[in-house]
């Protein structure tokens, strides 16, 4: 058994030492950090506890990238860092977090030190007795789900303390579950979307132990609540890494845990080499979009992902009237009922969907470059269709699909924690129109909660 396998079930084995890299050797330094979680981080190092900066902050800024939030993790039980910050609560159920309010609705999340994941916690939803969940530093670290996610950065000496190799990994370009893998993804099923995520994202290789344990365990998935499913799948669509996520997904399986319905269409299909690449092809753009600081609603990443589906199983070549388009629609609504069981999606979102995806032959049809139908651009469907032909005419081969109406500041996520430290934000953009909106009622981002 490793070092890692014991602690990580046996938090009060003698745990190892950490490396402790020091101010130059690595590069993190307080100037990458963002100002309001620099604050933080002082403030409750002033007030005697020992606060470190956590998580994929750490990993994100060793890499050279800007994190998309600053995670701060510290000795202070919930209670006491909310003495330290009067503008802050405590949330959380089974594990109490505290979220500091800044200006602009910005909020920094600071956790005490714990010893399990909250994912590892099996039972009823019982709020567990505050000491019987918080840790030290080091059961906080092997709790975490990657040895790349488990680096903690002090700000006094500029120090990086590592007790799991995530240093190693993050030099050597490896994605790896800490523990025994089939262990924790049984734990946390999740985890194994999250090592597809991190290894798409950096370009790292996934170590050959944790994606042996996918392989094996890859149908757990469907084990986890869907809300956090889904919540981790729309990371991947958003994260600029979609297409190198659908790659690694495809190849290990999860893809098909998560679209049983794609599983022949990119298999044994006549034509499953040309669906693969077309899927390819279609996030790539979105990727291309992501990357140039474009929000796509959540019903046209869908759509856009079951345009090779589509296209496979449908009369997509032969509809050409609006009576066809119709049936069309009819008929993807009723799978879509059937295929997204699993992902729990809002009969919206799916009509939505249907719709966009009927009126994309008819869009293709009579593309002639200039101007549309009358009868065409009064259907109430038009708008909405055409964000999905612009995308799917990029993918054809046509005009790069920029400067799309659905940049509007609606559809943009709301902002929880801490963004990107300051001079670092990508371009951003003002208010026009959409035809898309999120629709707040019953859900976010038009998914059902469960
Ligand atoms: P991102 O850049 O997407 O925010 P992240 O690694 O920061 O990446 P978060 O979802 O913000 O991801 O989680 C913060 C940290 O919490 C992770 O870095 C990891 O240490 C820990 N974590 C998240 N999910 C799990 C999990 N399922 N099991 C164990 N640890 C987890
Ligand atoms: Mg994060």
């Amino acid at each position: 058994m490793t070092t890692s396998e014991s602690t990580a079930e046996a938090v009060d084995d003698n745990l190892p030492a950490p490396q402790i890299i020091p101010r130059g050797q690595h590069p993190i330094t307080n100037n990458e950090i963002d100002a309001d979680a620099l604050m933080v981080l002082r403030r409750l190092r002033q007030a005697g506890f020992t606060v470190y900066l956590v998580g994929g902050g750490v990993r994100d800024i060793f890499l050279g990238k800007a994190p998309k939030d600053f995670d701060i993790s510290t000795s202070a039980r919930p209670a006491q860092v909310r003495k330290v910050f009067r503008n802050s609560r405590i949330i959380g159920r089974r594990f109490r977090l505290v979220q500091v309010f800044f200006n602009g609705g910005k909020i920094i999340e600071v956790a005490t030190f714990r010893r399990r994941s909250e994912y590892e916690i099996t039972g009823d939803d019982v709020v567990l007795p505050a000491n019987n969940s918080f840790g030290t530093p080091v059961e906080d670290a092997f709790r975490r789900d990657l040895t790349i996610n488990a680096l903690f950065y002090e700000i006094e000496g500029s120090t990086v303390i590592d007790f799991i190799g995530g240093v190693d990994d993050l030099k050597n370009r490896i994605v790896r579950l800490i523990g025994d893998p089939d262990r924790r993804i049984t734990r946390d099923p999740v985890r194994m979307m999250r090592v597809i995520r991190h290894a798409a994202r950096a370009d790292f290789e996934v170590e050959a132990e944790t994606w042996q344990a996918i392989l094996r365990n890859r149908d757990k998935l469907l084990l986890c609540p869907v809300s956090r499913i889904r919540d981790e799948l729309l990371k991947d669509l958003r994260g600029g890494a979609c297409r190198s996520w659908a790659e690694l997904a495809v190849e290990s399986g999860i893809f098909y845990t998560i679209f049983p319905f794609y599983s022949h269409i990119l298999t044994e299909h006549e034509n499953a080499a040309a669906n693969k690449s077309r899927l390819s092809a279609i996030l790539n753009v979105i990727d291309r979009l992501i990357k140039t600081a474009q929000k796509l609603p959540d019903g046209l990443l869908i759509s856009l992902l079951l345009v090779p589906w589509a296209e496979a199983e449908l009369d997509m070549q032969n509809t050409r009237t609006q009576k066809e388009s119709y049936l069309l629609s009819r008929n993807i609504r009723e799978r879509l009922a059937e295929m997204f069981s699993n992902l729990n999606i809002k009969r919206a979102m799916q009509d939505d969907v249907a719709r966009s995806l009927a009126t994309l032959p008819l869009l293709l049809k009579h593309d002639n470059g200039k101007d549309w139908p009358k009868w065409l651009q009064k259907k109430s469907y038009f708008k909405s269709g055409m964000h999905l032909f612009q995308i799917i005419k990029e993918v054809n081969g046509g005009p790069i699909a920029d400067d799309l109406p659905f940049l509007a500041p609606a559809i943009v996520d709301q902002p929880k924690k801490a963004g990107r430290p300051p001079g670092r934000r990508g371009p951003s953009h003002g208010g026009r129109g959409t035809a898309y909106a999120i629709n707040t009622k019953g859900g976010v981002f038009g998914f059902r909660q469960n």
